[in-house]
């Protein structure tokens, strides 16, 4: 039976080293376990965690039925549980938190039965007044159960990644996983896609501006994420080992973290696009996740990639057009004056679009060859997300394209983090890809 723990044990352990810098990792959490049944391991699990006496199981009407109700059965062999249920759509924002916290106050440990937003609730409400707490994944939807931020919506309507605490350990049921709905493990793929567009887009950013890189979190996935795409159309069969090999690429992708202490190097311009959706699609949102959002907008970065890389003489930019009253005319008062906050800091006076065209003049032979490197043909990114039942354009997600164009041109305004999209409007180039671009 394959051993889906190696290389995640060594990690942990602080047995693993990045070859080239002697670095390992500083890991915020005991124990992560992948194995393809955990069905009535809970106690063993939970126990050495020391997460206290009394426990609350915390789950909602979908990942109840799929693995809360078994958990919360299990740990009645440690202690008192209090069974928690949330209704279905659970999103992490301010309110949801304040009644994670209300709900679970008599418990001295939180356990969570659940992916992506279920799981930011508990570690954010837990985070806020200082419990433990543990995750059991239901999905193989998202690679954040490791992060140590969580992604919280502010009642502003602001979403934003805020520091938190990572879990005490991270429990995953391969056969839960592969039974949960496939749009969840094609969004788990989704976000694994931007791999090679953010790896792009923060090379490109310290080889131009000099800050800090780190190829750690790449060595990291880099033998995992062959098979994950191999496996790809197996997530849309239900196929254990097509999660297995999804779950591990996504909890070695959240292990960057601990390398580096931030998250560049799964976030970049694709997922700064999937941001702008949440925070501004607005009634017109379709509902789609995290995952699926990075993986169409993953899939579009690439072909952006692609093209300017095509280019034999490097892009020229002009000065950044940025101006506080459009940004507060798009996004109204509050949010417009915090976007312009940030993006003002990544924007270019003409002296300084002159300086950067001088050096990207300079570095741009080498730095597309170095880039060339990273890229993944696009195609095959779209054909492993279609064959693994995940939307690959716009329309499938439910957007308009008219909206799909807005969140790839403005996506650069939601955060100081410098990407291809950036370079691509102050160049004047991205109306023109995006027109084309077929979504
Ligand atoms: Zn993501």
């Amino acid at each position: 039976m394959t051993d889906w723990n190696t290389l995640i044990r060594e990690v942990l352990a602080g047995e693993w080293r990045d070859p080239d810098t002697g670095q390992t990792a500083k890991v915020p959490f005991e124990t992560i376990r992948i194995d393809n049944s955990l069905d009535g391991a809970a106690p063993d699990l939970v126990a050495p965690l020391k997460i206290g006496r009394r426990i609350a199981v915390v789950s909602d009407i979908n990942t109840r039925d799929a693995m809360g109700k078994r958990v919360a059965q299990e740990l009645k062999a440690l202690g008192a549980v209090d069974e928690v249920v949330l209704p279905g759509d659970t999103h992490c924002d301010e309110p949801t938190i304040a009644r994670v916290q209300e709900l679970t106050r008599h418990a001295d440990g939180v356990v969570v039965v659940g992916s992506g937003s279920l799981s930011d609730a508990c570690k954010f409400a837990t985070f806020k007044d200082g419990r433990k707490y543990a995750c059991f994944a239901t999905a193989s939807s998202m690679n954040g159960y490791a992060a140590s931020t969580a992604s919280v919506t502010l009642n502003s309507g602001y979403k934003t990644s805020l520091p938190s605490h990572a879990p005490r350990g991270i429990f995953i049921d391969l056969q839960v996983c592969a039974d949960a709905p496939i749009r969840l493990s094609a969004a788990g793929l989704g976000d694994s896609l931007c791999r090679p567009t953010a790896q792009i887009d923060w090379w490109a950013s310290h080889r131009l501006f000099d800050t800090f890189y780190s190829a750690t979190p790449y060595k990291l996935v880099a033998d995992d994420e062959p098979k994950m795409i191999a496996a790809a159309a197996d997530l849309a069969k239900h196929g254990v080992a097509a999660n297995g090999h999804l779950q591990r690429v996504l909890t070695l992708c959240g292990f960057g973290v601990c390398f580096t202490g931030v998250s560049h190097h799964g976030s970049m311009g694709e997922h700064q696009v999937s941001h702008w959706i949440d925070m501004f699609a607005g009634k017109n949102h379709p509902g789609t996740t995290h995952g699926q959002q990075v993986g169409v907008a993953s899939l579009a970065m690439a072909r952006l990639h692609r093209e300017l890389l095509s280019l034999d003489r490097p892009p020229k930019i002009c000065a950044t057009r940025i101006v506080e009253a459009e940004f507060v005319s798009r996004y109204g008062e509050d949010i417009g004056r915090m976007c312009y906050a940030e993006a003002r800091k990544k924007a270019f006076d003409a002296e300084g679009a002159a300086a950067f065209n001088g050096k990207l003049e300079h570095l741009w032979p080498e730095l597309r060859h170095e880039l060339e490197a990273f890229l993944m043909d696009p195609a095959d990114m779209k054909a492993a997300l279609g064959a693994a039942g995940g939307p690959v354009t716009a329309t499938e997600l439910g957007l308009s394209v008219e909206l799909w164009r807005q969140s790839m041109k403005y996506a650069r305004d939601v955060r100081n983090r410098w990407s291809f999209l950036d370079l691509a409007d102050d160049a004047g180039l991205l109306d023109d890809f995006l027109a084309r671009d077929p979504q």
